[in-house]
């Protein structure tokens, strides 16, 4: 049986870890929060007291944290436990620097590395049919794509180490345009004195359509705003999306418009809320 040591137990590692327990995999959790190393045992996994404990004997070895200080400091940490050979696959978003320097820093010690952010939100990690997009060696990716298809449905090698974040910054820049368009179109319907419900639900089923009208349109005109996707994450997403248009020199005006939506979402003390707050920051901005 596979050993996978799994560090970063949140709304998205928590159900990853749970679903390759069910696929077979012999998996050790770690999370800063107990309840959350107890509910993977309560799973069928097994807990660790820390990263390196959970990460100790694993053949391979899984990410899930916030951001990059967090992904520094668990391969700061790990640096000096993972033996050669050791698969290291990090599906945490953060910029592609980041991934760049933990290939750096593990391939010197023998370690294979993978970047391997996901896309697909809570409930595409509870249903294991997320979308993942990799960035590494290819044989590295053969090796781990049984772990993928045990969470994810839509998988792609996409590039060398740190590709597959720049994909996931375009996807990033996609969902925060979709909400805030979504938002938009909310707002235009409700002044109008259009039933937004009918109005949503046809559009849903037009060109307009997309997996976030098809997810989300309920909670956002119940105005439930609990996360799933924390807006906090989404501005640190759209910096990474900022970042890597300027490496490209390319102008990505869009991009800033939904940086400052989201920036607008955080000011008023949303970082909390799911993503499809930036329907609240559109309201705000017609006095609704
Ligand atoms: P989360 O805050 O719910 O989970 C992160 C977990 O990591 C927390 O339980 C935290 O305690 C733990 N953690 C932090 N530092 C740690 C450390 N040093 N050692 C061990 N555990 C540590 O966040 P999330 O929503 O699960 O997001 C995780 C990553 O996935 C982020 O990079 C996010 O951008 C990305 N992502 C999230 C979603 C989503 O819908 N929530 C979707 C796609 C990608």
């Amino acid at each position: 049986m596979t050993t996978i040591g799994f560090i970063g137990l949140g709304i998205m590692g928590a159900p990853m870890a749970a679903n390759l327990v069910r696929a077979g995999f012999e998996v050790t959790g770690f999370d800063l929060d107990q309840t959350a190393v107890d509910a993977l045992v309560a799973a069928g996994g097994k807990g660790a007291a820390s990263a390196p404990e959970a990460a100790a004997g694993a053949e391979i070895v899984a990410t899930m944290v916030p951001a990059d200080p967090q992904v520094r400091a668990v391969v700061a940490e790990l640096a000096d436990v993972l033996r050669p050979g050791t698969l290291f696959v990090d599906f945490s978003t953060v910029c592609p620097q980041t991934s760049q320097w933990v290939a750096e820093t593990l391939q010197d010690k023998g370690v294979r590395v993978l970047d391997a952010p996901v896309s697909g939100g809570q409930q595409g990690a509870v249903d294991a049919v997320l979308s993942i997009m990799v960035g590494g060696e290819p044989d590295d990716f053969a090796a781990a794509l049984p772990v993928f298809e045990a969470v994810g449905r839509t998988v792609a090698r996409v590039g060398p180490h740190g590709a597959g974040q720049v994909v996931k910054a375009a996807n990033q820049l996609v969902v925060g345009g979709t909400y805030g368009l979504v938002a938009e179109a909310i707002v235009l319907m409700e002044a109008a004195g259009v039933d937004a419900t009918a109005g949503l639900d046809v559009l849903a089923g037009g060109l307009a359509g997309s997996r976030i009208l098809e997810l989300k349109r309920r909670g956002m005109l119940a105005r439930d705003f609990r996360p799933g996707f924390r807006i906090d994450l989404h501005h640190k997403d759209m910096g990474i999306v900022l970042d890597a248009a300027r490496q490209a020199e390319v102008a990505l005006p869009l991009a800033y418009q939904v940086a400052t939506l989201v920036q607008a979402a955080r000011s008023q003390g949303r970082g909390g809320d799911d993503h499809s707050a930036l329907l609240a920051v559109a309201e705000g901005l017609s006095g609704r």
